[in-house]
């Protein structure tokens, strides 16, 4: 299926990934509000436009004050999930980051997904007792020689060594990977298919990679949207019952790239409700914020495919069918 170049044997995958989502997880999308609140970061991944040895970018870390309004605002908006997301930040120390998890749970009850990166194990343990629920940690690739090359001094053991901690501890955990990415073969997609399902992750974000022109991959081609369909639409028909998203990059690389995914298997958007003024300096890749993509257009594009957005904090459901998680 991956290889296919035929459009209509495409299109049957996307259908059946559609009818698998239909039957695991209904028609309702859930949204979670990602806030981008530190975009310092001292890994050096050779994808990322935030990474350490990137000088042009303008670094900036939120106050307290300020996560804390931009929480409000999402709860005020109706939405039931906040994700904090950020480079590897030092300066959000354990205590740091638990002080936080806490107020924000105190003052808003919503449910509290972190994307901080690579920490350790004491440090996810204090943040799942002070009230975090979910963890989002991509294992990019699956691919251990092509991890060690993009992501300098760090190994994809490490990396799956965090996502079973995190599942021990508690956490919902979320992972992920990118298509496209240069040496990437379809052999290397395959077996990231196969850990998805090995690992039985809750939520499973499948998005292309977009180059950076100020990262040692400048020059690599992006990836292309209907292979990152295909690997959605096999990733829902394997796991049936895990949330995934429609990215955002995967409507970077083509306006109707969200309802395209909405429709190959996805069922949950993550609306950026970072703040305008930091929002542009969040660059991990260009094109990620575009004017007009607000919360409004997201609904919209939501009712328009007869689909409701979810009203429940958006745990992963068990299947109907067996009442087991997958
Ligand atoms: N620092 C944390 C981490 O790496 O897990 C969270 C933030 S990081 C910017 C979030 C995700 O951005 C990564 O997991 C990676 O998949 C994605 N990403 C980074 N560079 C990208 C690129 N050039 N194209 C597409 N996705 C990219
Ligand atoms: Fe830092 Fe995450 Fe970007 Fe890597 S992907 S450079 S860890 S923000």
């Amino acid at each position: 299926m991956l290889s296919t170049r035929d459009e209509e044997e495409a299109e049957a995958l996307f259908r059946t990934a559609d009818r698998v989502r239909q039957r695991a997880v209904g028609d309702e999308v859930h949204l979670r509000g990602i806030l981008e609140f530190s975009n310092i970061c001292v890994q050096d991944c050779r994808y990322c436009g935030l990474r350490k040895d990137n000088h042009r970018l303008r670094r900036y870390r939120m106050a307290e004050g300020e996560i804390i309004a931009s929480v409000r605002e999402v709860k005020a908006q109706g939405l039931r999930t906040v994700v904090l997301q950020s480079g590897e930040d030092p300066w959000f120390t354990k205590d740091r980051l638990s002080d936080l998890i806490l107020r924000i749970k105190e003052e808003t009850g919503l449910t509290i997904t972190l994307s901080v990166g690579e920490r350790s194990e004491a440090e996810y343990r204090s943040w799942k007792e002070s009230g975090a629920d979910r963890y989002l940690l991509k294992q990019e690739t699956s691919s251990a020689g092509l991890f060690a090359n993009l992501r300098p001094g760090r190994t994809l053991a490490e990396r799956l060594q965090s996502l079973k901690a995190l599942r021990k501890l508690g956490y919902e955990v979320g992972s992920g990977n990118m298509v496209g990415l240069p040496g990437q073969g379809e052999e290397d997609l395959i077996r990231d298919i196969q850990l998805f399902r090995e690992l039985d992750f809750d939520m499973i974000g499948v998005g292309p990679f977009i180059p950076h022109p100020q990262t040692p991959l400048a020059q690599a081609a992006p990836g292309n949207l209907p292979l990152t369909l295909k690997v959605l639409a096999l990733t829902r028909v394997v796991t049936r019952n895990t949330n995934l998203p429609a990215t955002t990059a995967a409507g970077v690389l083509d306006p109707e790239g969200r309802r395209k995914a909405l429709l190959a298997g996805a069922n949950v958007i993550m609306p950026d409700i970072t703040p305008q003024k930091y929002r542009e300096h969040y660059e991990i890749y260009p094109g990620k914020t575009k004017p007009g993509e607000g919360l409004d257009s997201v609904v919209r594009l939501i009712s328009s495919l007869g689909r409701k957005v979810s009203q429940s904090p958006g745990y992963r459901r068990p299947l109907p069918d067996s009442g087991k998680r997958n």
